[in-house]
């Protein structure tokens, strides 16, 4: 049997255990050209969130009834796709459940020897990937500028912290909590890290005396309204997610009249807009980053997937420490 977790309803603000139902399906059969996955490990991510509401977005939401969406590493278990064989580890869209099957052209084969399988969902997957293309292409960071992250101990965050500090940026994250602020400093190896449960203007005076120059958004809200006002001219304020907002009406934002006087550049996207037709570079030079010492990351290993409901409402609660993946037996 293949237990999985389907959307039971629509949530109304915040999720709750009961918008999820487990449910047991047979396993499901293959079809020629398609491949059999037993997930090892499932990726619970923000987005989610969006895909349970039935609003106009760039992807469809899930069906009432319907799999929660997610990506997952797995090992192939039976395979009527010539380039897959029992045993190889392969990434794709599976879905918060312990079986798929899949056309083998739409699953990434990853290779376990690399780094382990898990990290092919975070510094080596999605929100790698988001951090990798979001800041080459939009953020464009230069030596000695001055970049802040908001979310910074977060998948996505502790990748654009680093890859700012290899591109020779000052460095201040933005997290909740001293545990969360004390990894970002003292392992991710970021110049200041400051707690938004804390007033924040005050210290972020002290930590970007010139101001900043590109602002990576990741949560919005009040950390969005405290760092806008100090984007210098020319800045960049990177649009990668509003966590803050995802569970109901958006709070007040900044005032963007400055936009044009500072000539700002604000720009949103889509890490599959571009990302994965260059996941093949990303994952090379993110392998010699790692390999060099430069890039280190942190998960937090959620045991079982009857815990996805309660580890993935922590999520958006800021619960989790790291990449959040779920483990499956
Ligand atoms: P994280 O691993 O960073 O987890 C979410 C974190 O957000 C929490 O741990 C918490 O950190 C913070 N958070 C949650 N609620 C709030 C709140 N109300 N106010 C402030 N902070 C909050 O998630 P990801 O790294 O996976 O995602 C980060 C952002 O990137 C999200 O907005 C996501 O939607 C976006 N994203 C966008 C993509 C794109 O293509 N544009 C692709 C991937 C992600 P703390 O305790 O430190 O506050």
């Amino acid at each position: 049997m293949n237990p999985r977790i389907l959307l039971a309803r629509r949530p109304s603000g915040a999720p709750v255990p009961e918008d999820f139902r487990f449910d047991q399906a047979p396993l499901p059969d293959l079809a020629d050209g398609e491949v059999l996955v037993r997930h090892r490990f499932l990726s619970l991510d923000p987005y989610q969130r969006g895909r349970m509401d039935d609003a106009k977005s760039y992807a469809k939401p899930v069906a009432i009834g319907g799999v929660m969406e997610c990506q997952a590493v797995g090992e192939v278990a039976a395979s009527r796709d010539g380039r897959f064989r029992e045993g190889d580890w392969v990434l794709g869209g599976f879905g918060w459940q312990a079986f798929s099957a899949r056309p083998g052209k739409a699953l990434i084969p990853i290779d376990p020897k690399e780094a382990p399988p898990s990290t092919s969902l975070g510094v080596l997957g999605m929100p790698g990937l988001t951090a990798w293309v979001g800041l080459k292409d939009i953020g464009e960071p230069k030596q000695g500028e001055t970049l802040v992250v908001s979310a910074a101990s977060g998948a996505v965050g502790q990748v654009v912290g680093q890859l700012g500090k290899i591109a020779g940026c000052r460095v201040v994250g933005i997290a909740g909590g001293p545990a969360k602020c004390a990894f970002v400093k003292d392992e991710l190896g970021f110049d200041a890290a400051l707690d938004h449960r804390q007033p924040l203007e005050a210290p972020l005076d002290a930590a970007c005396p010139d101001g900043v120059d590109i602002y990576w958004e990741n949560v919005g809200g009040a950390v969005q309204a405290a760092v806008f006002p100090r984007l210098r001219d020319f800045g960049r304020m990177v649009m990668c997610g509003m966590i803050a907002q995802y569970n109901g009406a958006p709070p007040p934002g900044p005032n963007l009249g400055p936009v044009v006087r500072k000539r700002l550049r604000i720009q949103g996207f889509i890490v599959s807009d571009t990302g994965w037709a260059r996941y093949a570079q990303f994952r090379a030079e993110m392998l010699g980053h790692i390999a060099a010492g430069r890039l280190t990351w942190r998960e937090d290993v959620v045991q079982g997937l009857a815990n996805a409901p309660a580890a993935f409402i922590g999520l958006l609660e800021g619960r989790n420490f790291g990449k959040l993946v779920v483990a499956l037996d």
